[in-house]
């Protein structure tokens, strides 16, 4: 098999020594006779599995005893409305818009509050992070930020400081970057970019985060997924047995801290080239930047699009930008190799010389 590069922005690379871990574990985990895939999620040997899962995500986020980790279903879409369902009813909240996802964040709240967009970078396409005060949010229930902004390419570098509950969608760049658990009420992010595979949705959750409505669905109440330690209905098991292993791989390296290290060479790397650049170009300036998703653009859409077939021709695959920015996007999550990164700036130098 050729050699490639994945790009994605999700579902996206995993790290190798963890799907060959998967593999040789696949048909009999640990002597079981089974397949994780077959096991009962009330089983000690899966209880194993959850809770290993969660010790190592505990550790490498230092989440503090007062807060819950539940693994869900139903992707950060799903949580989007459950926690507009669980905190927003008739009651006022603020929501920081930094592009797509958080749009998307905000409709879902407006179903049962009265939104505040209290900062918004949609003026400059959401080129950059807008700064808000942070005086006189006592009025709203929470304050929603999206930490890294997956199509436009800008990610928060520092959390701010507040006492209403802080939520935050870090589907992107959760475990890559450093968050201060103790300081936020909910957590939340899709699997499928640096915990694993598709299908699970981690939430960080305050225990004393309680939603006051009454009545709420089951399966969309927090109070009942933590009672019953994600274990109300059947989990998404062999996605938290993967999330589990790359918890594994990121505690051999070293972390979190490592992590930022790894993805600061490798965003630096990329930056820098695009800067030097009179061909390329990225939209976001400074350190307004993501270190997980890059976009930039070449000169014209034209050779955006050859840009992009003759990069996957060459194995560098899925640079394709989100339909709704259009260019080309690298995203570099913890998973992502260093040596893709000089393999991706050595096709942008060829691509440059034959194209300008
Ligand atoms: N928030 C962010 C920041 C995302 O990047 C994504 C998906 N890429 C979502 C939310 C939606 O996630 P899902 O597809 O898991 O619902």
């Amino acid at each position: 098999m050729t050699k490639v590069y994945n790009f994605s922005a999700g579902p996206a690379v995993l790290p190798k020594t963890v799907l060959e871990k998967a593999q040789n574990q696949l048909l009999n985990y640990k002597q079981s006779g089974m397949s994780v895939m077959e096991m009962s999620h009330r089983s000690a040997i899966f209880e194993e599995i959850l809770e290993h899962a969660k010790a190592q995500v505990k550790e490498l986020m230092n989440i503090p005893d007062t807060h819950s980790i539940l693994f869900l279903q139903g992707g950060a879409s799903m949580q989007f409305h459950m926690l507009a369902l669980n905190y927003a009813q008739g009651k006022d909240v603020a929501y920081v818009d930094t592009g797509n996802w958080s749009q998307k964040a905000m409709d879902e709240a407006s179903r049962y509050g009265t939104v505040h967009c209290i900062a918004s970078s949609k003026d400059k396409n959401y080129s950059y992070i807008p700064e808000f005060s942070t005086d006189n949010l006592e009025k709203y229930a929470y304050l929603h930020l999206t930490t890294n902004n997956t199509l436009e390419g800008t990610a928060f570098t520092t959390l701010p400081k507040v006492n209403i509950p802080l939520i935050l969608d870090a589907s992107s760049n959760i475990l890559s970057y450093d968050i201060d658990v103790s300081q936020t009420a909910l957590i939340y992010a899709g699997a499928q970019k640096n915990i694993g595979a598709a299908g699970v949705t981690m939430v960080i959750i305050r225990n004393d985060f309680i939603s006051d409505v009454k009545d709420l669905p089951p399966m969309l109440s927090y109070e009942t997924m933590i009672k019953n330690n994600s274990l109300y209905n059947t989990p998404p098991t062999y996605g938290i047995y993967i999330a589990g292993l790359v918890f594994d791989w990121l505690q051999e390296l070293g972390g979190v801290d490592a992590m930022i290290k790894l993805n600061t060479i490798k965003s630096n790397t990329l930056y820098d080239f695009i800067d030097h650049s009179d061909f390329y170009s990225c939209p976001v300036h400074g350190s307004d930047r993501s270190l997980t998703n890059i976009p930039f653009k070449s000169p014209n859409e034209t050779l955006d699009a050859k840009f992009v077939k003759e990069a996957t021709d060459k194995g560098l695959l899925n640079l394709k930008g989100h339909r709704l920015i259009g260019g080309m996007r690298a995203s570099l999550y913890n998973a992502f190799p260093l040596e893709g990164v000089d393999a991706l700036i050595a096709f942008m130098m060829q691509f440059e010389g034959e194209n300008h």
